[in-house]
């Protein structure tokens, strides 16, 4: 594609990469047939092609306005295009630079802005969310539906495992998976305890940084990242293998870390080394004997693939394989590359479209009546269960003896 950006825009970082990107597009369309937007709306402003034309026409001095916002908000950055593109255009990176620069130049109304806010303030803070959580729970039974599905009931759970190993990962809690679903965690570290694995946390909270960075909070986002690399680089230098997350959107975006601070002089080393340890919970145990798990692997499994594995870290099809190798029978799904609706706060900002994508693949998740739906993200587990009466669980809790 050929492109006219304004010298002063080139020599910016942003403005020089989105460029690079831009040129990488053929203009082919081939990504426009599996954008979940697209095929909702119809309309090729709501597609990956259409973006990136709307993106290339601002970044040229084109008139931005709320319809271009429009378009850019209702993008899930699922990355279904990218893993479609045969140019590989890596449209997620572009449309994060068109996303900010939209962010900087149309305005919101004060309602939007106000609830943006509360989200960056909320989500990521562990503290006040387990505050809110609990306070949540005890309203929950005079609460009305909507609100209901996104309350979980508390759970009772088991204790860490306390055995040392000699192999060590560095175990990622995020900030709304201990309060909504502490069981998952708990899980993973007792799969990993019976593979002769220990798993270390740092003890403090943490978010990954991307509800900030999804939010175009760039600063805060990229602050509370250096922390993060602050935090975790004396666990790389105690030897961990891996530093990992049961929730596949942290794992995405601890591995972009490198990306995220790229142009930082004092950090682009250090996040380097971070995203290089990153990985997902299903990348450790693809590769380990799990024949010491005594499991009773009856039940017929539907699988969600969430974005976040399957076209964000390229995961496709690896926990369908671990289940299947340890017993379980996997339902097949149509439109498995499709997103579920949920892409982090994508689900309370943009509620009709998300509701109508969850309804469409809990039909396609329920259609050949598995026992249970199975997921790999903490978002897509609770949006998903919000649409259906089948119980949803992570993968790691059928992992469990
Ligand atoms: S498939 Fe790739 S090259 Fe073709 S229009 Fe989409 S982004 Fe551009
Ligand atoms: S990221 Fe997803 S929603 Fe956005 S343009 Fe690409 S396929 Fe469509």
């Amino acid at each position: 594609m050929q492109t006219n950006i304004p010298q002063s825009i080139l020599d910016t970082p942003e403005g020089k990469e989105a460029n690079d990107i831009l040129r990488s597009c053929v203009h082919c369309g081939f990504c426009t047939a599996t954008c979940p937007t697209y095929q909702e709306l119809g309309d090729e402003l709501d597609g990956p092609r259409g973006r990136i034309y709307l993106i290339k026409d601002m970044l040229e001095g084109g008139e931005v306005t709320t319809t271009t916002q429009q378009h850019l908000d209702r993008c899930l950055t699922c990355r279904a295009c990218e893993s479609t593109c045969p140019s590989g255009v890596e449209y997620a990176h572009l449309a994060e630079i068109g996303k900010a620069m939209v962010e900087e130049k149309v305005g919101r109304p004060l309602g939007q802005r106000l609830l943006r806010k509360a989200l960056v303030k909320v989500l990521p803070n562990r503290a006040l969310f387990s505050a809110l959580m609990t306070v949540g729970r005890v309203f929950r039974p005079v609460l009305p539906q909507v609100l209901k599905a996104k309350i979980p009931k508390g759970k009772k759970v088991a204790a860490y495992p306390n055995k040392e190993h000699l192999r060590k990962v560095l175990l990622i809690e995020g900030c709304v998976q201990p309060s909504m679903s502490p069981e998952i965690d708990v899980a993973a570290a007792h799969v990993l305890d019976k593979l002769g694995i220990q798993t270390l946390r740092t003890g403090q909270a943490q978010c990954c940084g991307a509800v900030e960075n999804h939010l175009h909070a760039k600063e805060a986002g990229l602050q509370r990242v250096r922390a993060n690399i602050d935090a975790w680089l004396p666990f790389v230098e105690l030897g961990v293998e891996a530093i990992l997350s049961s929730a596949s959107a942290c794992a995405l975006e601890i591995k972009e870390y490198a990306h995220l601070l790229k142009n930082d002089p004092e950090y682009a080393e250090k996040a380097k080394i971070i995203s290089e340890k990153a990985k997902d919970l299903v990348e450790v145990l693809a590769v380990e004997d799990l024949s010491a798990l005594k499991l009773d692997a009856t039940k017929r499994i539907a699988f969600h693939a969430p974005c976040t594995l399957q076209h964000g870290q390229k995961l496709s099809g690896s926990v369908e394989a671990l289940l299947q190798q340890v017993g379980y029978d996997l339902s097949p799904v149509m439109d498995a590359h499709l997103c579920c609706g949920s892409s982090g706060t994508y689900s309370i900002l943009q509620p009709k479209l998300s509701e109508t994508l969850r309804d469409n693949k809990v039909q396609h998740l329920t259609a050949r009546q598995p026992d249970i739906i199975a997921t790999a993200n903490i978002g897509c587990l609770h949006h998903i269960q919000a649409g259906t009466d089948k119980p949803v669980q992570h993968w790691i809790n059928l992992l469990e003896d």
